[in-house]
C-alpha cells in the first residue's frame, strides 16, 4: 500500500520498490498534459488528480493507471496501488511497474532531457540491474510513446553505461556495512556531525543526511539514493585541501627548487673550468 497522491523523489521511489518484485519496467508519455499545459498550471497533485478522474470516468478503470507519474522536474507522483497491476500495456500488466512521464516526446516536442530523463534513466537502471525487462509502450501497441524522439537504443546505453556514482546501494536507518561507514565519513567531512563511524545508520546518521539534504535543496526524507550520493559526491570533491597538506607540499615543491637551483650552479661550475 502506498500513500495516494505523494510526490516523491528518485530515492524515495527506489526505496518503495524494494519492497515489491516488479517483473518490468513500462514508460509512456502523458501526451497531454505537455510541458507547456503543465506549466501553466505546475501542480503535481493537480494534474493527478485530473489524470484519475479522466482514468476512472472515460476509460471506466478503477483507478489512475499508473503507479507513478514522472515530473518535468524529475520528481514522481505516486498514483495506483504498487502492489495492484497497472493499466498499462494488454497483455504485460501482470507484476509491472508502469510510468507516466509527463511530457509530449514526440518528435518536435517536449525536449526529453534534464532532471526529468536522469530520473527516467535512473529508474530504469535499477530495473536493468536486477535483470527486469524495460518495456516501451510502443513495443506492445501501435503508437509512438513514449514519444518517438525516445530512441530505445540510445536510452538503454545510458541506462548501462552510467556513472559508477549512481550506483551506490540506497541507505536509510537502519542498513549497516561498509557503504554507511563511507557515507558517514563523507558527511562528517564535510561538517554534518554523523557521529562515529561506526557502518550503522541510526538517529545521528539520519539527521545529518537529513541537514545535508536541506542544504542542497533535496527532499529531506533521510534516504541516501541517488541523487543524494551524487550531490555528496560533488560536495567532496568541491572541498578545499586542508592547510596543513597545502604547506607541506609547498615545502615539498621548495626542497626540488633549491635542488635544481644548485644543479644550475654545479653544470655552470663545470662549464666555466
Ligand atoms: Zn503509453
Amino acid at each position: 500500500m502506498n500513500d495516494l497522491d505523494k510526490v516523491i523523489s528518485i530515492d524515495g521511489l527506489l526505496n518503495m520498490l524494494a519492497k515489491y518484485n516488479h517483473k518490468e519496467l513500462h514508460l509512456h508519455h502523458t501526451w497531454r498534459p505537455d510541458h507547456e499545459t503543465y506549466f501553466k498550471k505546475p501542480d503535481p497533485l493537480y494534474w493527478q488528480a485530473a489524470m484519475r478522474r479522466y482514468h476512472k470516468e472515460n476509460n471506466g478503470w478503477n483507478d489512475i493507471g499508473q503507479h507513478v507519474t514522472l515530473l518535468p522536474d524529475g520528481r514522481f507522483v505516486t498514483g495506483r496501488d504498487f502492489g495492484r497491476d497497472p493499466a498499462s500495456i494488454k497483455g504485460y500488466n501482470t507484476k509491472a511497474f508502469a510510468v507516466e512521464m509527463l511530457g509530449d516526446f514526440d518528435i518536435g516536442r517536449d525536449p526529453f532531457d534534464g532532471p526529468q530523463k536522469r530520473s527516467a534513466i535512473l529508474l530504469a537502471r535499477w530495473f536493468d540491474k536486477r535483470g527486469r525487462y524495460i518495456r516501451f509502450h510502443r513495443e506492445s501497441a501501435a503508437k509512438t510513446c513514449p514519444g518517438s524522439s525516445i530512441n530505445k537504443y540510445d536510452f538503454m546505453k545510458e541506462v548501462r553505461d552510467g556513472d559508477d556514482k549512481y550506483a551506490q546501494p540506497t541507505l536509510r536507518r537502519g542498513s549497516r556495512g561498509e557503504t554507511v561507514k563511507a557515507l558517514q565519513d563523507a558527511l562528517n567531512k564535510l561538517g554534518y556531525k554523523a557521529g562515529e563511524v561506526d557502518g550503522i545508520f541510526g538517529p545521528k546518521t539520519e539527521s545529518a543526511v537529513k541537514a545535508f539534504q536541506k542544504a542542497n535543496k533535496l527532499v529531506q526524507d533521510g534516504i541516501v539514493g541517488p541523487l543524494t550520493w551524487a550531490a555528496l559526491d560533488k560536495a567532496i570533491k568541491a572541498l578545499k585541501p586542508d592547510t596543513g597538506s597545502v604547506i607541506s607540499r609547498l615545502t615539498e615543491l621548495e626542497n626540488k627548487t633549491k635542488q635544481i637551483l644548485s644543479e644550475i650552479q654545479n653544470i655552470k661550475k663545470s662549464l666555466s673550468k
